[in-house]
């Protein structure tokens, strides 16, 4: 049985950095970021790739078939029980679409929902400082000030409806990401451990 914790949080919120370290720092958690597997299908060059590049680079989501196969083969080929899969959902649609699927799936078990918590303020001032720090050649095609408030505005538009989603399931969890790196991840690792 794979326990999937689903994380959820702001661009700029810190989701995918506290995630992959408390993966590495542990050899039964696995990792996977939703923007992360996305990219790496566009770097490959595939005809896929280039789909997804249209919508990563506008800062849109990509349809709602590419999302849910590329995390669920993600959960399938998970060489550990516990996984941590950050970005999804990010729309009521990937909400109810996965809930569906978990439901038929006797080896899937949605453990919890955690989001990570930060103001607008944190957010932006986070992205655009990441963008300013970026070695030339490795900037992230999505860390503009303009697509940054169209992928703030995609994250809270539905935010609401996934929060109460998920409250009334009793499965979220929701972490004060505006402090430090080291706090916000004991503060997660201490929680994930708690559930598996
Ligand atoms: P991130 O690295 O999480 O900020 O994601 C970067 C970009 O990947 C997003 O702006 C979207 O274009 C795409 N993306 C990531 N997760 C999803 C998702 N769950 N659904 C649709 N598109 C996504």
């Amino acid at each position: 049985m794979k326990k999937l914790f689903l994380i959820i949080g702001a661009p700029g919120s810190g989701k995918t950095t506290d995630a992959s370290i408390i993966a590495e720092k542990n050899d039964n958690i696995v990792h996977y970021s939703t923007g992360d597997m996305l990219r790496e299908e566009v770097a490959s060059g595939s005809a896929l790739g280039k789909e997804i590049d249209a919508y990563i680079s506008k800062g849109a989501l990509v349809p709602l078939e590419i999302i849910v196969n590329t995390i669920v083969s993600a959960i399938n080929n998970a060489p550990v029980d516990n996984v941590l899969i950050d970005g999804y959902p990010r729309s009521t649609e990937q909400m109810t679409a996965f809930d569906e699927l978990v439901s038929k799936e006797d080896n899937i078990e949605l453990t919890s929902v955690i989001e990570v918590r930060v103001s607008q303020e944190v957010a932006r001032q986070r992205i655009l400082g990441r963008r300013a720090e970026a070695a030339p050649g490795e900037e992230r095609s999505d860390d503009s000030e303009e697509v940054f408030n169209d992928r703030m505005k995609i994250y809270t538009d539905p935010l609401a409806e996934i929060q109460d989603f998920y409250t009334k399931k009793n499965l979220l969890k929701v972490i004060d990401g505006a402090r430090t790196l080291e706090e916000v991840v004991a503060d997660m690792e201490a929680f994930v451990k708690s559930k598996i």
